[in-house]
C-alpha cells in the first residue's frame, strides 16, 4: 500500500498545532496529500492520549497506518520526538519503514437489558461502581480460574503493558505477541480470600469471561482512561480480537530500545 493521503490528529495545545502546521505544510512540498476522508495513515500529534483518542475516532481501522509524533510527557505510543520530523518525512517518502501488526482487545459487556461491544488499545479495569471491594468470578474458555476479591481487575494488552498495568506490578510484554494480561488491583489475601496475587498473561485464542457477584453487578469500567457505568452486569467477556491494527514503524524501530529510552534515559 502506498503512502500519499494522510490525515493528522493533534490534540489542542500549542505545541502540538503549531507542529501540525509545519508537518502539514511539509508534506504538502514533498506532495503527499491532506485528505482528512481518504487517507492511508494517520498521524496522531500529542501524547499517548492522543493516540489512544486517534484510533477511538478512526474506530481501529485495519485498512490504514497509524502513527504518532511525541508532544506529551512520555509518548510511550507516539514513535516520532518532534526533532526528528524531517528524518520522519524523509523516511516516509523513501519508503523506509516497516509494518507492524498490533493486537488489540475486544470486549462485550452484557447487563439484564442491554449488550455492548467495544475495543481498546490498551486495557479495561473493571471495579464497583462505588469503588468498594469488588467479587469478580474470572473464567477462561469457561473454565473457572479464580473468585477474585479486591479492587478491581486490570486487564491489558501487551501494547498497553507498560501503561496502567506496570504501574500495578504488572509485566512488560513485548507487543509482537499478542496478550491479555490480567492484573489484580488490590487484592485481598486472608485466610478467607484467597487470590492469585500476580499478573497471568493469557494467550491470543483463550476468552476471558467476568462474572460480577450478587452483591456487586453495578460496575465501572475504565477503558483506555475512560470512565463508563455499568448497572446490572451479567458478564463481561474479553480476548484478543482477531482484528489487528497496522502500525507504521521506522526502519530502525526496536521495542528493546524503547523501553530503555521511555523508562530508564
Ligand atoms: P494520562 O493520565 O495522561 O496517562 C497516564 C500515563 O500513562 C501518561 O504518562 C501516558 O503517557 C501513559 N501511557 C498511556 N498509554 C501508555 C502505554 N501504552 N505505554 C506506556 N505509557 C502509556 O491519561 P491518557 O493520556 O488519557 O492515557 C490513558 C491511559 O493512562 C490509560 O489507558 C491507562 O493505561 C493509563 N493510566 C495509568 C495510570 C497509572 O499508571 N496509575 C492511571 C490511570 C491511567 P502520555 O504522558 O504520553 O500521555
Ligand atoms: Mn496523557
Amino acid at each position: 500500500m502506498e503512502i500519499k493521503r494522510v490525515k493528522l490528529f493533534p490534540n489542542n495545545n500549542d505545541k502540538s498545532l503549531k507542529l501540525a502546521k509545519y508537518l502539514n505544510n511539509q508534506l504538502l512540498e514533498q506532495g503527499f496529500i491532506l485528505d482528512d476522508d481518504n487517507y492511508v495513515l494517520a498521524i496522531a500529534i500529542g501524547g499517548d492520549g492522543s493516540y489512544l483518542r486517534m484510533l477511538k475516532e478512526t474506530e481501529f481501522n485495519s485498512n490504514i497506518y497509524y502513527i504518532g509524533i511525541n508532544t506529551g510527557t512520555l509518548g510511550f505510543l507516539q514513535e516520532i520526538k518532534p526533532e526528528e520530523i524531517n528524518t520522519f518525512l524523509h523516511k516516509l517518502k523513501e519508503g523506509f519503514y516497516k509494518i507492524e501488526q498490533i493486537g488489540i482487545q475486544e470486549t462485550t459487556i452484557t447487563t439484564t437489558k442491554t449488550e455492548e461491544y467495544f475495543y481498546s488499545l490498551n486495557e479495561i479495569l473493571i471495579r464497583d461502581k462505588n469503588l468498594k471491594t469488588t467479587n469478580l468470578l474470572v473464567k477462561i474458555d469457561d473454565v473457572i480460574l479464580e473468585k477474585y476479591t479486591g479492587d478491581g481487575l486490570l486487564i491489558a494488552t501487551s501494547i498497553g503493558s507498560t501503561a496502567y498495568n506496570l504501574s500495578l506490578g504488572g509485566s512488560i510484554v513485548y507487543s509482537d505477541l499478542h496478550t491479555l494480561q490480567i492484573t489484580p488491583v488490590a487484592p485481598l489475601n486472608t485466610r478467607s480470600y484467597r487470590n492469585i496475587l500476580n499478573s497471568i498473561v493469557i494467550p491470543e485464542s483463550k476468552i476471558i469471561d467476568i462474572i460480577p457477584g450478587n452483591n456487586n453487578k453495578d460496575l465501572m469500567i475504565i477503558v483506555d482512561g475512560e470512565n463508563n457505568i455499568y448497572n446490572n452486569v451479567e458478564k463481561i467477556s474479553t480476548s484478543v480480537s482477531k482484528k489487528k491494527i497496522k502500525c507504521l514503524r521506522m526502519n530502525d524501530y526496536d521495542y528493546t530500545k524503547i523501553i530503555n529510552d521511555k523508562f530508564l534515559k
